[in-house]
């Protein structure tokens, strides 16, 4: 079945599979697939994640944000689903035990991307804090990231682990900037890129980065 002849064919174990059963079922997919396609193993660490631990985790310096997709949301076009996470954490499996070298992260990280290619699903990924479908491999992605964060003055995450769907209240918004940006002409390359980030920062009420966000693009069109 496998459309890499060589790929082992890993299995998820029981809990990963638990895990899984929080998560929006988008991203449970691409999981369910990469892990079918993936050249090293992984299970699934987390997915959702209740607020006290998540305070927990701010406090600890764990986590940066107040607004994890690992927390429960109620996804806007399924809310039949109740509150599920959006994110995922896969932690590389080798000889037996949990491994945290980047080279395992890079692959699975490739099985991830090919996995939502084929299934048709937008994912984002915290090797470069972006929708993996903007670059030829991870490893792109990853060096793409590190760039713009030092050329930025910031220092680059190192975080290989973690998945995650659109947000779910911002459907849509992604899709009206760009074409906005699109119809003045405005190449959307590395610009596209930002776009995610900026909006992650927006919350419910995206208009007024939105309008900083055209009025930057206006200020310096691309060449
Ligand atoms: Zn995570």
């Amino acid at each position: 079945m496998s459309e890499n002849p060589t790929a082992p064919a890993f299995v998820l174990g029981r809990r990963s599979k638990q895990r899984l059963a929080d998560c929006h079922r988008d991203m449970s997919a691409v999981v369910e697939r990469a892990i079918r396609i993936t050249c090293v193993d992984f299970a699934v660490l987390e997915t959702l994640r209740t607020e006290k631990k998540q305070r927990r985790m701010l406090r600890e310096g764990k986590s940066k944000t107040q607004n994890s997709r690992h927390l429960g949301k109620v996804p806007k076009n399924t809310p039949e689903l109740g509150e599920i996470a959006h994110a995922v954490d896969l932690v590389a499996w080798v000889d037996g035990k949990p491994n945290w070298e980047w080279e395992h992260y890079f692959i699975i990280a490739n099985a991830m991307k090919q996995a939502a290619e084929e299934l048709g699903i937008g994912i984002k990924w915290s090797g470069c804090w972006d929708y993996l479908i903007v670059y030829g491999s991870a490893e792109q992605a990853n060096d793409a990231y590190i760039s713009r964060e030092k050329a930025e003055g910031e220092k680059p995450k190192d975080n290989g682990l973690h998945f995650r769907t659109k947000e779910p209240n911002l459907t849509g918004w992604a899709i009206t900037i760009k074409l906005k940006i699109d119809t003045q002409n405005f190449t959307l390359r590395g610009r596209g890129r930002k776009l995610p980030r900026c909006l992650a920062t927006l919350g419910s009420n995206p208009l007024p980065g939105f309008s900083s966000l055209l009025y930057r693009a206006q200020k310096s069109p691309a060449a």
